[in-house]
């Protein structure tokens, strides 16, 4: 594919933009030129701009377009942030065109699983278009039949409690742990996603951020066609993962505090949590957790957020007002609490780390993976819930929270599950696999590896199409 230039359409926001911008590095790095085109909604979005702006500068050989797009107007939907960035994209579909049309040559375009909209834009243009699902193989595995599996249930699933849903590739998935954007079949938005989901097949192939050991089972159930609703045929997957951001330090090259404090305590002895970039408790959790990690015995490193409505009021979380009276001061030789944000990455790649209290958001999935660290899943929003039925009933590298269905885990359960991870023989058997889960992504990414072959395989798919389209379509 020297020479070659393809784009990537990521849907609207930072956590959209990220894996693409793995993605490009991936692209760039076997000499593929890349273009990411950022939709760029009204109003100004600072992080967006700082995100582009980063990316500008670390990275000046990814080529990156605005896309400006004109505000929706008021609608009903407005209130809704999925269903506002559903119009928004929608509304990018003519800009997205025009982008396209104004560059010299265009080999492919690579859309994110919210894109569809710009299937047709591709279509249109004779571009072959693929799909970028930066989430677990699962988890495609599942969306893929979403539209399927809703239509024919007796209820939406909202209404059907812990029912096992009747998923293909997958370990049994209660409906309430399906995302809630799909919980309501009889809302907009859940009627959109299903749209959305329907039309995914139309894509050439898609790029999955997993490798194939870890999800065998999906990737089979995929290539099999048994993921397919509707009567569409699975197109090509490529599992090229895992993608993940390097996690250097900062800006500075400064080595955060917590790194040297990790380089104090023995290997494999602390409780790292860390709940993303949206993963906020309310006060009466935070108080909950603290309980339970001071009773626990082990030393922890612990990212806190201030609640949301404490939000506005501060910048930054006061931590004496939000932990038990002395809490900090009772832990202080084991304990250590950051404000709002950890250098995750290079905090699981720490020898000292021996467990991973996560939200399950797939990019601190994959980045635990890496770093051979297992997890105690307390999934808190969007696809989550999934990727903790994965991580635990299928990958058998994390150990669930009870009660997060009913978003409060008390203080004994979180003790219990951070002492079976540390000390028992459940816990043994957890590191030995996430051990294993590591050696096994450094094989897939490594030249020669599953996830590297399937990149080559890729560019042969979108030379093989291109060839195609000037065969039907002369230019
Ligand atoms: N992250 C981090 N420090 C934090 C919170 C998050 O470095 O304090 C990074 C984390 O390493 C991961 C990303 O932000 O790369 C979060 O992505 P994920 O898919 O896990 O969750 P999301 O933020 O999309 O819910």
């Amino acid at each position: 594919m020297a020479e070659k230039t393809v784009v990537l359409y990521p849907s609207l926001g930072v956590g959209h933009l990220n894996p693409m911008v793995q993605l490009a590095k991936a692209f760039l790095r076997r000499g593929v030129a890349v273009t990411i085109a950022v939709v760029d909604p009204p109003g100004k979005d600072p992080v967006l701009e700082a995100a582009v702006a980063r990316l500008a500068s670390a990275s000046p050989s990814i080529t990156v377009g605005l896309l400006p797009i004109k505000p929706a107007g008021t609608n009903d939907h407005c209130s809704n942030p999925a269903l506002r960035m559903l119009d928004e994209l929608r509304l990018a579909s003519p800009v997205l065109r025009e982008f396209l049309v104004s560059l010299p040559a265009v080999d492919a375009i690579v859309v994110d699983m919210f894109c569809i909209d710009a299937l047709d834009v591709a279509a249109e243009l004779a571009v072959p278009a693929y799909m970028f699902y930066a989430s677990a193989a699962a988890d495609l595995a599942i969306y893929l039949q979403v539209p399927d599996v809703c239509r024919a249930a007796p209820s939406s699933f909202k209404d059907m409690g812990d029912t096992a849903l009747p998923f293909s590739g997958v370990p049994p998935v209660r409906a309430l742990d399906m995302p809630d954007t799909m919980a309501d079949r009889e809302s907009d938005l859940c009627r959109r996603r299903v749209q959305q989901l329907a039309r995914m097949p139309e894509a050439r192939g898609i790029l999955v951020n997993s490798f194939e050991w870890l999800e065998s089972r999906a990737v089979k159930a995929l290539r099999d066609g048994l993921c397919a609703s509707g009567g569409c045929s699975t197109p090509q997957i490529y599992c090229i993962g895992p993608l993940v951001d390097g996690g250097v330090s900062g800006d500075s090259g400064e080595r955060h505090a917590c790194l040297e404090w990790l380089d104090r305590q023995p290997k494999q002895s602390v409780v790292f949590l860390c709940f993303g970039s949206g993963g906020v408790f309310s006060a009466a959790q935070l108080r909950e957790m603290a309980g339970g990690l001071e009773n626990s015995g082990h030393r922890f490193l612990w990212a806190v957020r201030s609640p949301r409505d404490e939000q506005s009021q501060s910048a930054e979380p006061d931590l004496e007002a939000l932990l038990p009276h002395g809490f900090l001061q009772r832990t202080g030789d084991r304990g250590l609490v950051l404000k709002d944000w950890a250098p995750q990455a290079e905090v699981l790649r720490h020898e000292a780390v021996g467990a991973f209290v996560t939200h399950c958001g797939w990019n601190s999935a994959l980045e635990a993976v890496m770093s051979g660290v297992p997890m105690i899943c307390w999934p808190l929003y969007a696809e989550q819930r999934l990727n903790k039925v994965h991580l635990v009933e299928e990958m058998k590298i994390g150990v669930v929270v009870e009660g997060y269905e009913e978003s409060f885990v008390k203080a004994e359960e979180l003790q219990a599950k951070v002492r079976l991870v540390m000390e028992s023989e459940e816990g043994r058997k957890l590191r030995e696999r996430a051990a294993m889960a590591r050696d096994m992504a450094a094989d897939a990414v490594k030249e020669g590896g599953s996830s590297d072959v399937a990149f080559y395989a890729f560019f042969k798919h979108v030379e093989m199409d291109k060839l195609e389209e000037r065969q039907i379509r002369p230019s």
